[in-house]
């Protein structure tokens, strides 16, 4: 029986290999958002491709991922 897990699973490996294959021709700078309407205060720069976060920017200090 395929679970959604399994698939939320897959779909995340997928993303992982596409990541590690994209040469990021494009990409493009956006206000981060840690749930949506809610910024974090920071800017990324993420592939258009597939959606790799590539640069981080912020005005403060705090971090909420890392
Ligand atoms: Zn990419």
């Amino acid at each position: 029986m395929i679970t959604a897990k399994a698939i939320r699973d897959k779909a995340q490996q997928d993303l992982q290999e596409l990541q590690r294959l994209c040469i990021h021709p494009n990409s493009t700078w956006m206000n981060e958002e840690f749930a949506p309407a809610h910024g974090t205060g920071c800017t990324v720069k993420v592939c258009d491709i597939c959606e790799k976060v590539l640069e981080r920017n912020s005005d403060y200090n705090h971090n909420f991922f890392r």
